[in-house]
């Protein structure tokens, strides 16, 4: 399984912390200096693990204290928060994708790191949520990754368009102009590889990139190839420009190196992750997530997640007075569920919504947030801060873009208003609300 020993190292240095009752600089220190090694160890980049390591000395020995936490759990919890800065932040970053005209999405790496069967991956994601992908077979060197293209292609779902061996630069013009005429929204270039970069293979994805307008330059790395893939992504950063990487093999033996250094090494984010040979087996990289399996200890975190809460409670009071203030939009509710996500559940999202009991539960199921979320994603600024302006129209076009039907779109609406008529109430009565606030 993917991050045993690193997550076995990191709770031996946890548990050393363990029963003591404050922590001096000495057992940080200490503590530190294992971090240290358990990471040097999973293949992260020296300089990366080295600052790692300050930034959460740093706060350990800062003021930062929670009642609620004995002082080794502080440190789990800042080892979890830095590690999820170090790979992104709370929440994933989403490919752009344009909601008029051609997005083209380059796909570039070593040969046997996963890039054609990443391409087709994509092309079945974005076709689930009723895109309508196109790949294009641009590596011409070997007849046999042309083929290896249509077969996943045609495993996917997704057209593939192919022109032999022609110079691939031609290749993705016609492309183009294919899925201009076709209504293909999104165009996936599958592009060749080779053993190690050369000169010879830059220059041809230069050549590409400069005959067609790309949007994503993905950079396809495996992850069981450590600091050796973030030298990689290094050199093709610096010689053709990533946007972004898709991290393959992650169910593989990796060390969790790449995962963890990539984004300090070039500044581009992990967008996806691929978790298995199958064509489903890709999920958007969640840095939070990947923290909390590189931690593997679901108990503590969800204790400080319940220590945090009380944070939370204050940031609901203060969506509240934006509710009083009738100036509760989507953005409010989109943070609301964001916040609910950390925490770790709906029911605690009910207890958390002034008359959140007046909600229905069900409606409301785990299972609906990253749902509900992509909603809200989905719409503009001008819809989320104005609702009510979501005409039929407006609404198949969120539901396309979300992947989601026009009918969820009709739920998270008719939800929306109702708090809407229940906040009206409240404001009726704003001292009987402001205690059953106080009684949550
Ligand atoms: P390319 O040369 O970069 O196009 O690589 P391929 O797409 O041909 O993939 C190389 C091998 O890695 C194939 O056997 C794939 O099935 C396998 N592979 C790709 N992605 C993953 C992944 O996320 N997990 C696992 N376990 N295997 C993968």
């Amino acid at each position: 399984m993917a991050f045993e020993s690193l997550t076995e190292r990191l709770n031996g240095v946890f548990k050393k912390l363990r029963g003591k009752g404050k922590l001096n600089e000495a057992d940080i220190k200490a503590a530190m200096r294992e971090v240290r090694m358990a990471l040097l160890e999973a293949d992260v980049n020296y300089k990366v693990a080295k600052d790692f390591c300050a930034q959460v000395s740093e706060r350990a020995m800062g003021q930062e204290v929670m009642e609620s936490l004995t002082p080794a759990q502080q440190v789990v919890k800042i080892v979890n928060e830095e590690l999820t800065k170090l790979m992104g932040g709370d929440e994933p970053q989403y490919l752009h994708i344009k909601n008029k005209g051609q997005t083209v999405l380059m796909m570039c790496g070593l040969q046997g790191n996963g890039k054609t069967t990443h391409a087709a991956k994509l092309g079945k994601y974005y076709r689930s949520q009723g895109r309508r992908p196109l790949l294009v077979a641009c590596d011409v060197y070997r007849p046999a990754a042309i083929q290896q293209l249509q077969i996943v292609g045609e495993q996917a779902g997704v057209p593939v368009f192919t022109m032999g061996t022609e110079k691939p630069e031609h290749i993705a013009q016609q492309a183009m102009a294919h899925a201009r005429d076709h209504g293909n929204d999104i165009v996936i270039l599958d592009t060749a590889g080779r053993l190690q970069i050369d000169d010879a293979l830059m220059d041809e994805l230069v050549r590409i990139k400069e005959a067609v307008e790309v949007d994503e330059t993905l950079l396809v790395v495996d992850a069981m190839a450590g600091q050796e893939a973030v030298n990689v992504a290094k050199t093709f950063n610096e010689k053709i420009g990533i946007t972004g990487v898709v991290l393959t093999k992650t169910d593989g033996d990796t060390r969790g190196g790449a995962a963890l250094s990539v984004l300090a090494v070039t500044g581009k984010p992990i967008y996806f992750q691929g978790t298995g040979e199958k064509l489903e087996d890709l999920e958007p990289f969640y840095p939070s997530r990947m923290a909390s399996r590189i931690l593997g200890m679901g108990d503590v975190l969800s204790l400080i997640e319940k220590a945090q809460s009380v944070q939370n409670d204050k940031e609901a009071e203060a969506a509240a007075r934006r509710m009083m203030e009738n100036k509760f939009d989507m953005n409010d509710l989109l943070a609301q569920f964001q916040q609910v996500k950390k925490m770790g559940g709906a029911s605690a999202l009910l207890a958390m919504m002034p008359g959140g009991n007046q909600i229905d539960a069900d409606a409301l199921d785990d299972k609906m947030l990253p749902r509900i979320e992509a909603i809200i994603y989905s719409m503009t600024p001008a819809e989320r801060a104005k609702p009510e302006i979501i005409n039929p129209k407006r609404k198949r076009r969120i539901a396309a873009g979300s992947g989601q039907t026009v009918e969820a779109v009709n739920k998270l609406l008719r939800q929306y208003e109702m708090m809407q008529k229940m906040m009206k109430k409240v404001r009726r009565n704003p001292k009987g609300f402001m205690r059953s606030l106080g009684n949550l």
